[in-house]
């Protein structure tokens, strides 16, 4: 740029002075000058419009999406659909009442999600998908974690932190968000220990959150933690952030069949033979079941929505690995198509993985680390041989016992 007779129209400095300066129409900025511009959109980013009033996707139409993803599971997604269709009906009820276009006698109660079932059925997995589907932000939060303020661990308000992150930091985008905070179930009050000076019970815990759930405006710093004491505050109001709260609630079947068994001494005959084992026996939770459970009952308040998950068996386990959209049988194989190779995966070994799974008992999540595995070697050698046509995965890949079929070009040239 030596010689250049321009200059920055922002700075003023001449073209020789900066490394770079970009021509605009009828003006000039420096390299210098576009870092401070950005720096400056970073840390007080541009807000969306408040008022803009979203576009409501159908209940049907939100389970259909999360059916393209999560296998089984109709309660919970239909519930869920229903739940997420009604919470964003009160976000824009909410504005326009602000804007006093609607009368505000009626005040819509928001839905906040609780999904009981077995680890690796898909809590996390309908949480994600949702927050994918409404493009919002959305984050994950482990109940465990959590403490109250003063006691060492996390905030309840650093919840609220890494949603902020996940919105790129953007204040508006974080407060209509999903939270997703898992393990609930861990912080249920424990029978026979109360709290005398410390948080033991998980009581306090379930206080903070309470207060989060219930739509607060919580002061939080940006970038989390307490490391960073110079950081201003930023105001963040839940009033409009989803909650879907899951966990396992082991035991819980125990405390329904023993309130049902209770009632139907004489009557209501329909439920007779229901005891902890019946299969689908969470679908009879009631708040006071909750309660049993060591959940406080404002807490129990703030999450209207409880929707079962069922374990995972044999055919739902095959089901995900070959039909959801980002199924590892259709991951693997685009990772191969990438190199030029075809990757079959004989039945029998889709059949191999599901049987090892369920042996493991943590629902699909052990589906990934049974192909990891098995895959490894294959994945390593494959990328340094090209005379490769097909890969065929036995059930002996699987249980690792044997090499998969190869298919060679050259095979099938001179065949
Ligand atoms: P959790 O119920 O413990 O939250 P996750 O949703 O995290 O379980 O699921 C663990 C893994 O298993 C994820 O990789 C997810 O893709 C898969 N998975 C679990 N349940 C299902 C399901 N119903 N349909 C499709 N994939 C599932």
């Amino acid at each position: 740029m030596n010689g250049s007779p321009h200059r920055c129209n922002f700075c003023g400095k001449s073209a020789s002075k900066v490394k770079r300066l970009f021509a605009g129409y009828e003006a000039f900025i420096c390299n210098d000058c576009v870092t401070l511009c950005h720096d400056i959109l970073i840390s007080s980013p541009i807000q969306e419009d408040q008022d803009t009033v979203f576009e409501l996707p159908l209940p049907t139409e939100i389970k259909a999406f999360l059916d393209q993803y999560v296998i089984g599971q109709d309660e919970a997604k239909r519930n869920v659909s229903v739940a997420v269709y009604n919470h964003y009906k009160r976000i824009n009820s909410l504005r326009n009442t602000q804007k006093g276009e609607q009368d505000d006698s009626i005040e819509l109660e928001k839905s906040n999600i609780l999904l009981i079932g077995p680890t690796g059925t898909g809590k996390t997995l309908i949480a994600r998908t949702l927050a994918k589907y409404l493009k919002v932000p959305f984050s994950i939060a482990d109940a465990t974690v959590l403490t109250e303020a003063g006691y060492v661990g996390e905030d309840v308000e650093n919840i609220l932190v890494r949603l902020y992150q996940a919105s790129n930091y953007n204040q508006s985008l974080t407060e209509r968000g999903i939270i997703y905070i898992d393990e609930l179930d861990k912080i249920a009050r424990t029978e026979g220990n109360p709290s005398i000076t410390r948080d033991v019970s998980g009581e306090g815990v379930q206080q903070g959150l309470l207060k989060i759930l219930e739509g607060t405006i919580s002061n939080i710093p940006p970038k989390g933690g307490r490391k960073h004491p110079e950081q201003s505050f930023v105001p963040i109001d839940t009033t409009n952030i989803l909650f879907i709260c899951g966990g396992a609630f082991e035991g819980l079947e125990k405390i329904v069949a023993r309130r049902i068994g209770k009632k139907q001494v004489g009557f209501d005959a329909e439920n007779l033979n229901i005891s902890e084992k019946t299969p689908d026996i969470l679908d009879y939770t009631e708040p006071e079941d909750l309660l049993n459970f060591g959940l406080i009952p404002e807490l129990i308040g703030r999450l209207p929505v409880v929707a079962p998950l069922r374990l995972l068996d044999k055919n739902a386990l095959f089901s995900i690995l070959t039909e959801p959209r980002s199924a590892i049988v259709k991951q693997y194989s685009r990772l191969f198509e990438m190199e030029g190779i075809k990757l079959t995966f004989e039945k029998e070994a889709l059949w191999e993985a599901v049987a090892i799974a369920e042996r493991k008992k943590t629902g699909a999540r052990a589906l990934r680390s049974i192909f990891e595995r098995a895959m490894l070697n294959i994945m390593f050698d494959t990328p340094s041989k090209d005379d490769i046509e097909e890969i065929i995965i036995t059930p002996e890949v699987i249980t690792r016992s044997g090499e998969p079929k190869v298919i060679r070009k050259s095979q099938k040239q001179t065949a």
